[in-house]
């Protein structure tokens, strides 16, 4: 991934909320990625099962790991289905995991948190959604992530509804590459995402060849990135390379953005 000159490579923190055991892999990996690798990291940190002592924890081993960049989340709950509840000590929601890490460490870390441009299972009022988005940002974080999607044109009418509310950062949007038929479905569904017309009649026809849906997929995420760009207001781009390179690199060549 290095050889595609990502301004960071993200690793998540026990994504799906399924393990604890996560923290010291973590936090390794970020180590690895930018010690013996060079490759700047944006380490995730979740509040799930994090107690005040754990967050320090990890914040310490990210800072001496060399990791400069961090994405505050509250996290999912350990298990589907289940409630998400605060652990004794620790934080109630993303914005006070971002107050606290510029309380400790003042500027070193730069922050990100996450948006959701189709909306989050626990807040069905969009409005609210990005009130909330706001109010991490103005606790200190300086970028946006956004959930994974498929529906340009209300992803845009979105990040103009978050610059009507004052979110004046930069947004990042989600870019999810397809290279399976049967996972871009499960994904589509898992994020509770709209998939446009468009794209579900060309994927539909092809969906038995994998080679096919890789080449049509590879089209299609190229199309939605380039009429993301053509806007002129979002400047960056972060893929969800689910630790393959190979599609990301095959989107990045059609868009004439690989750096030799
Ligand atoms: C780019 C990206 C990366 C991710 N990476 C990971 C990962 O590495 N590991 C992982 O476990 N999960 C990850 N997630 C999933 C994320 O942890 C979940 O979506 C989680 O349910 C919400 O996290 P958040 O940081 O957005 O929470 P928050 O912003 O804290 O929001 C959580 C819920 O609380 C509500 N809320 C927020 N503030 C308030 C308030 N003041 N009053 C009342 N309600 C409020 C929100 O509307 C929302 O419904 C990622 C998500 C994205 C988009």
């Amino acid at each position: 991934m290095r050889d595609l000159h990502p301004l960071f490579v993200d690793v998540t923190w026990n994504a799906g909320g399924s393990t604890r055991q996560g923290v010291a892999t973590t936090t390794e990996m970020v180590a690895k990625a930018n010690k013996a690798y060079g490759l700047p990291t944006c380490m995730h940190l979740t509040c799930t099962g994090m107690s005040r002592e754990a967050i320090d924890k990890a914040l310490l081993e990210a800072y001496n790991g060399g990791c400069r960049c961090i994405l505050a989340l509250r996290g999912d709950p350990p298990l589907e289905n289940e409630k998400w509840e605060a652990t004794a000590g620790g934080f109630l929601y993303a914005r006070d995991l971002v107050s606290y890490i510029r309380e400790q460490y003042d500027d070193h870390f730069e922050i990100g948190v996450a948006g959701y441009p189709e909306g989050h299972p626990e807040e069905n009022d969009h409005e609210v959604l990005i009130d909330h988005l706001k109010e991490k940002l103005d606790a200190g974080a300086s970028f946006v992530i956004t959930q994974m999607f498929y529906d340009v044109d209300h992803f845009l009418t979105w990040v103009d509804k978050c610059r009507e509310k004052g979110i004046t950062a930069p947004i990042v949007p989600g870019i999810m590459p397809i290279s399976n038929y049967a996972s871009f479905i499960r994904r589509a569904k898992w994020c509770e995402i709209n998939v446009p017309p468009d794209f579900m009649m060309a994927l539909e026809r092809v969906k038995d060849d994998d080679a096919a849906v890789r080449e049509v997929g590879a089209e299609l995420v190229t199309g939605m990135c380039k009429t993301i760009m053509e806007k002129g207001h979002i400047y960056h781009l972060h893929f969800y390379t689910m630790n393959l390179e190979k599609s990301t690199r095959v989107i990045l060549e059609r868009l004439g953005l690989l750096l030799n």
